[in-house]
């Protein structure tokens, strides 16, 4: 079993063990993050600029993080990706598939999906991405995270059900907000008639509550 998150604390478990602390240094933390966020082949000359390293310095730098990941690879010459074991997992990939699941699941108004997959999406991109890498194409890619974060934030929201509870005991709960405002308005005209002047729409909508 293979594990490296990028949110929060920098975690690689390999077969069980972490194995963070055996990278060679900053910039062996560096690689890693760099090609587990990336998940597809990186150009060696960006990866080098990237961690601002000299080609020779790159290429030590990967046979000894290779010898520290196996069996976890790092394939490729002109191009390097790192290629996990099957059932291996990235957070940050987790979170961005997730995110995908939850738009499509949207699309098609199946709520309790939409707020289940926002939700893994939320797990793990509410943690700030490798807080310790001061790195350019870190904040750029924080950037990203950020934008990946509102937008399951948006279709958490959008999930959740609307509630309306009464003080006498009367409860409903829609995922349209349209139709909380009818039920209640409803409501306060058969069991409420003496407040039913005072209540309007906008009175109604006050009252929501989003629940999960
Ligand atoms: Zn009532």
């Amino acid at each position: 079993m293979v594990r490296i998150q990028l949110h929060g604390r920098f975690v690689v478990v390999v077969d069980g063990r972490s194995v963070e602390h055996l990278l060679p240094g900053r910039r062996g933390r560096a690689l890693v993050a760099y090609l587990a966020c990336r998940r597809g082949a990186v150009d060696r000359c960006v990866l080098a600029d990237a961690l601002r390293s000299s080609g020779t310095g790159l290429t030590a730098l990967l046979s000894k993080v290779r010898a520290v990941l196996a069996p976890v690879e790092i394939v490729g010459r002109q191009s390097v990706q790192l290629v996990l074991p099957e059932g291996g997992l990235i957070d940050a990939a987790v979170a961005a598939e997730a995110a995908h699941r939850a738009d499509a699941a949207a699309a098609r108004c199946d709520w309790p999906e939409a707020w289940t997959h926002a939700l893994s999406t939320l797990f793990v991109t509410q943690r700030p991405f490798l807080p310790d890498l001061q790195e350019p194409w870190a904040d750029e890619h924080r950037e990203e995270v950020g934008r990946l974060h509102r937008r399951a934030l948006t279709c958490y929201a959008e999930a959740c059900l609307k509630q309306v509870s009464c003080e006498c005991g009367y409860s409903t709960r829609s995922e349209s907000e349209d139709q909380i405002v009818g039920t209640v308005l409803q409501h306060v005209a058969v069991d409420h008639p003496d407040l039913a002047p005072s209540v309007t729409p906008d009175v109604v909508r006050g009252w929501i509550e989003i629940v999960p």
